[in-house]
This record gives C-alpha cells, sequence and structure tokens, in this order.
C-alpha cells in the first residue's frame, strides 16, 4: 500500500489498485459507542445492525460502486471486525483507516505520554498510526489505508496542531495517503496544507475532506491549486448545504479544468447512535450511500459534466490518492 506500490489494503486483504472501480472516499460503516454499551446496554443490537449494514452495502454495490472507504477511527466509535462482517458477501471492497479524530483536545492518554510528557517515552500516537498501517488494527490483520485527521471551528489547538504532526510523520514513514476533515466555513484546509506542507507531505498525498461545504470558489481554487485533492464528501447533507448547491459546484470547478483534483462522497453511515432512525429519514432522506449513483451523477451530466470527467472523479482520482500513482492529468502534463 506504499506510495507507487500498485496495491492497496482493504479489509479482506491488499488488491491491485486497477480493480478499486468506482469509489467512495470519504464513508463510514458501523460508529459504535463501547462506553455507552458497558454502561447502558439496549442502544445497539449488533446482529441486527450488521444485519442491516450488509444489505445496505449488497445494494451499494448493486448501484455500481466497488469500493468505500471507511474513515472511522478513535473518537469516533471504530470496529473493524464489526465492519468486516458487514462487508461480507457484498462484494464491496472496504478500506479502513487510523487517525485520531479531535477538534480540540486529546484524550487524557496521549496527553500524559509522549516526549516532554508526564509519562515521557516515545509518542503514542506516532506508534498506534504506524502500528495499524504496518502491522493491523488489533488482532484482525487489517491494516489501514488512510490516515485521517480532523481540524474543526476551534482551528489549530495544541492537540490539534499535534495530531496532524504526527499524522504526517506516520505519513512519511509509511507512504498512507491522508485524508482530512475540516470546517470548510473557517478555510480549514489552509491551516492543514501549512502544517502538513512543513513537515514535508507532499500535498498531492493529502485530501482536503467536507470541502463540499464550500460555495467559495476562490477557497476550493487555492487548496487545489496547491496541489491537494479535494473532497465534495457531503452529498445528501442538505442541512449544511442542498444537494443542488454542491451539484453547481462542482460542475463548475470542472468547467475550469480541476476534474483531476475533485472527489465526490457522503459522508454517511449505515448505523449510529448519534441519530433515531425515523429522525434521520425525515430530516435527511438523501443521506445514504447510493444518493451519489442515484442521483448526483445524472445531476452533474445535466449541468454539463461528461462521463469522462465522472470517470476520473469516481474512479481515477480515488486509485490516484489510494495507490500514489499519477492521475491521468499529470500523465497527459
Ligand atoms: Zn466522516
Amino acid at each position: 500500500m506504499t506510495a507507487g506500490s500498485g496495491l492497496v489494503e482493504t479489509i479482506g486483504g491488499p488488491i491491485d489498485a486497477d480493480v478499486l472501480g468506482r469509489t467512495l472516499l470519504h464513508e463510514h460503516v458501523l460508529l459504535v459507542e463501547p462506553e455507552l454499551d458497558a454502561n447502558y446496554p439496549g442502544w445497539f443490537d449488533e446482529d441486527s445492525e450488521v444485519r442491516d449494514a450488509q444489505h445496505q452495502l449488497r445494494r451499494l454495490k448493486e448501484a455500481g460502486i466497488d469500493t468505500l472507504v471507511d474513515l472511522t477511527v478513535l473518537g469516533l466509535g471504530r470496529n473493524v471486525d464489526l465492519v468486516r462482517r458487514a462487508a461480507e458477501g457484498s462484494g464491496l471492497n472496504i478500506v479502513v483507516a487510523t487517525g485520531i479524530y479531535t477538534m480540540d483536545e486529546l484524550p487524557p492518554f496521549f496527553r500524559r505520554r509522549g516526549p516532554g510528557r508526564l509519562m515521557g517515552g516515545d509518542d503514542p500516537l506516532e506508534a498506534f498510526l504506524v502500528r495499524d498501517i504496518v502491522q493491523g488494527i488489533a488482532e484482525t490483520g487489517v491494516k489501514a489505508g488512510v490516515i485521517k485527521c480532523a481540524t474543526g471551528e476551534r482551528g489549530v489547538t495544541d492537540d490539534v496542531d499535534r495530531v496532524l504532526r504526527a499524522t504526517a510523520t506516520a505519513h512519511l514513514r509509511t507512504g498512507a495517503p491522508i485524508s482530512t476533515h475540516t470546517d470548510a466555513g473557517t478555510f480549514r484546509g489552509h491551516d492543514q496544507q501549512r502544517i502538513l506542507g512543513s513537515e514535508g507531505v507532499d500535498l498531492g498525498r493529502v485530501l482536503i475532506g467536507h470541502s463540499g461545504d464550500s460555495e467559495d470558489l476562490g477557497y476550493l481554487t487555492e487548496l487545489m491549486d496547491a496541489g491537494s485533492y479535494i473532497g465534495m464528501d457531503r452529498f445528501g447533507m442538505d442541512t449544511i448545504l442542498p444537494t443542488e448547491n454542491r451539484c453547481r459546484v462542482v460542475a463548475e470547478l470542472v468547467k475550469r479544468g480541476y476534474a483531476s483534483r475533485i472527489v465526490l462522497s457522503h459522508d454517511t453511515n449505515c448505523y449510529t447512535v448519534n441519530w433515531e432512525k425515523d429522525v434521520r429519514e425525515r430530516v435527511l432522506p438523501d443521506w445514504h450511500h447510493r444518493f451519489i449513483s442515484e442521483y448526483v451523477l445524472g445531476r452533474l451530466g445535466e449541468l454539463g459534466v461528461s462521463p469522462d470527467d465522472i470517470d476520473q472523479m469516481m474512479r481515477v482520482n480515488p486509485r490516484s490518492f489510494l495507490a500514489g500513482a499519477p492521475s491521468r492529468t499529470e500523465v497527459a502534463a
């Protein structure tokens, strides 16, 4: 899975990047709450939710998606074993991620350990990220194919800075690409590019996530001109920005020649304890894994996006991002 090797780690083992096919780069499968379950059981029916996720993932494959990247990391309720069960029989490739999701402070476990900290020793953050990529996650044998980090509205706090730099180190040691969560409204992608770049990361190996929440074309083109991919990755999350606006921004950027730097996704999930299903269906009816296949791609076509550009955003760019291979445009140039 290292840069340029042509292999990508998935939940079923390494696969050739050429078979990734149409890929959703920022999604989730099951977001669980082990502490809640241990103390207040009854909210999460594991067997029934895994079965439901299996059903959803099969339908996603039938809708024409071949690979899903699950960016559920520490802080979001990662459980790779459940994801593996959910993926069984779906025919879908699932790439999982390592990383720490915090917008502000790290858990005390990390705050107190590492060079210059109360307990001293090596930075466990770096060690955990690298372990997930090189050795595998817990005892599952599944290796992470992506490193995720986050910067929220509060910006680069001390701990967020530490996470971004540990992410950079783990990337440089392993070659795994970096995918981020940002608050697009406060232009946090710039902070991430600055810090990751200062650590020596090639920004072409970085995907600035949730960029699709913004309609600021200046901000979006700056991120891409600096070399990164942008994630137009919350289709269906209409409470933040309606689908039609999201589609129009993508169509305009493609018209300006940026198709080789854009990827499309939903940032949705098969299960999360944070939503009651009936409320979710009422408030965000389009926020499911098949929405891009069933609606968005057609709408982009109506707005003038060509089948070649769709292929570039749905297949070529994810392949280049995950495997480190040059994109079509880079080859042409
Ligand atoms: Zn996400």
